[in-house]
């Protein structure tokens, strides 16, 4: 079973808050108390931090709410309003409860794996994104873990006042790292925290992990994915009676002095040595053509599976800015094919089973590096070498503002071959709003489909007008059949409707 991944700006913060570390007063630590009015400064903090915008988070916020915790949310942009994710009115839930929304990039990629211009994207216009929502993130977490002196200082141009890891702290993985950061951490780009906390974790070892900490003091960060109940708790949850178990004992660590804070509170803004006001504006990428076009180069993956925060690199076998697309319910087997149209390699997919859906190659969901630049209204050609043994047709999806991939179109089918045939097809006009495209051959029964050698170009004018014709006489015959159907439909049955194909839901998916 597969499904993939997925998934602009003047900005003005509110008052600033009050920093531990910078001002580490009682009078500061008080005034966002929310866990209780502390009288003192907290000798050890705890920062309940949740990655990825998981919809089940929700039912977090509702436990943390009742025992007054407040959580640092890392929001990936491009995923909000999809399945499995919070939406725009969840977002307001949390934070009018209190919690703080952070930044997590628009298309949750490694950031280590992208070009510099990419990563500036990613980082710099999920910041503007999440400000033109309402939320002016300071927080920043690197998806998987992955950082480096360059994305530091990615972070830092883009505004951000800190940026958690994944690592650092004493966990099982860590047995001689330090039980707790410093307050002020000695880097705000490199936060540590005690690994993640996933199934395997117990009650105990939350309780730990912060009776540890407070032995010297000091600032323990954990971090959360996904939120269960019942027998539907994967690797990476925490069951929501633990929590709730947890958040009781926790709320009640204040009487030894400890204390639970948002991220954002603890490092404030002064921090870093100015406070955070603006995201630099970062231009969108420039119109190119499909890049490694005959999937001869492979590398590490930017894209980071199944909601891991690893820190280990993605085995480097999907083709570089290629990514393995699709939805469904069926079970796809990636393979590199050397039995190509052009160059030593094509890309082979093969469904062994299918109850429904489809698999697809696709340009990696991005903000334009892999997938491609578009412009609203103008037609695309799209080509592609395939042999397969099932018909396939173009799948095409294009990206909103706010990085959210959307499905748009399918292209008429094209039959098995048992050859190298080239499928062309022009699109439609591109929707408004629409910045970029990604597209792919799919394959939605059991079978193997291999491509190779991929292009993509604007569609001259005069060629874009006659299909902009064909689509316009295609919408009027079929208004004129679905009259003349609903005329003959009061006087007999409806017969079995049959679902239309390319109208099937997006791709956006299952795992961050
Ligand atoms: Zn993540």
């Amino acid at each position: 079973m597969l499904a993939v991944g997925l998934v602009t700006v003047a900005l003005v913060l509110p008052g600033p808050v009050p920093a531990l570390g910078a001002t580490a007063t009682p009078a500061a630590a008080s005034a966002t108390a929310i866990t209780g009015a502390a009288s003192h400064v907290p000798r050890t903090v705890v920062s309940l931090t949740f990655d990825d915008g998981d919809a089940d988070q929700m039912a977090a916020a509702r436990v943390l709410h009742r025992y007054r915790l407040p959580a640092t949310f890392y929001i990936i942009t491009g995923a909000v309003g999809t399945p499995g994710y919070v939406t725009r009115s969840d977002l307001h839930q949390l934070a009018a409860d209190g919690n703080e929304i952070g930044g997590h990039t628009v298309s949750h990629l490694r950031l280590t794996a992208l070009s510099t211009a990419e990563a500036r994207r990613q980082v710099c216009t999920g910041r503007s994104i999440l400000a033109r929502w309402g939320y002016p993130a300071g927080s920043f977490a690197y998806p998987g873990g992955a950082d480096s002196p360059r994305t530091q200082s990615i972070i830092r141009s883009c505004g951000y006042s800190s940026a958690r890891g994944v690592v650092g702290l004493r966990a099982p993985g860590c047995p001689g790292c330090s039980l707790a950061e410093t307050i002020p951490p000695a880097n705000p780009l490199t936060l540590r925290t005690a690994g993640e906390v996933d199934s395997s974790w117990t009650l105990r070892d939350l309780e730990h992990t912060v009776t540890a900490a407070e032995r010297d003091g000091g600032w323990l960060p954990l971090v959360f994915h996904h939120v269960c109940a019942g027998r539907r708790c994967g690797g990476l949850a925490v069951r929501a009676t633990m929590l709730d178990t947890f958040a009781r004992w926790l709320a009640q660590r204040q009487r030894q002095g400890t204390a639970v804070r948002t991220v954002g509170q603890v490092i404030g803004g002064p921090v870093v040595g100015r406070p955070v006001r603006s995201t630099p504006h970062v231009a969108a990428a420039r119109p190119h053509r499909i890049v490694n076009p005959s999937v001869e180069s492979v590398a590490a993956s930017g894209a980071v599976s199944a909601s891991l925060e690893t820190t280990s690199a993605a085995p480097a076998r999907t083709p570089q800015c290629w990514m393995q697309g699709g939805y469904g319910h069926n079970t796809a087997r990636w393979q590199r094919a050397r039995d190509s149209h052009a160059g030593g390699w094509a890309e082979r997919l093969t469904i062994t089973s299918y109850h429904s859906g489809d698999a697809k190659l696709l340009p990696q969901f991005d903000l334009g590096e892999c997938s491609l630049p578009v412009r609203p209204g103008r037609s695309y050609t799209l080509g592609a070498w395939y042999q397969s043994t099932a018909r396939t047709q173009y799948s095409a999806y294009y990206r909103t503002w706010s990085g959210r991939w959307v499905y748009w179109t399918s292209s008429p089918y094209f039959p098995a071959s048992q050859g190298w045939a080239q499928a062309r097809w022009a699109t439609p006009p591109a929707p408004a709003g629409a910045s970029g495209v990604s597209f792919g051959l799919a394959l939605f029964s059991k079978g193997s489909l291999t491509t190779d050698t991929y292009s993509f170009a604007a569609t001259p004018p005069d060629a874009a007008r006659r299909i902009a014709g064909w689509v316009l006489l295609s919408v009027l015959a079929a208004a004129g059949l679905a009259a003349a159907g609903r005329a003959v439909r009061r006087r007999r049955r409806p017969a079995n409707p049959v679902p239309v194909e390319g109208k099937r839901s997006t791709s956006s998916s299952s795992s961050r």
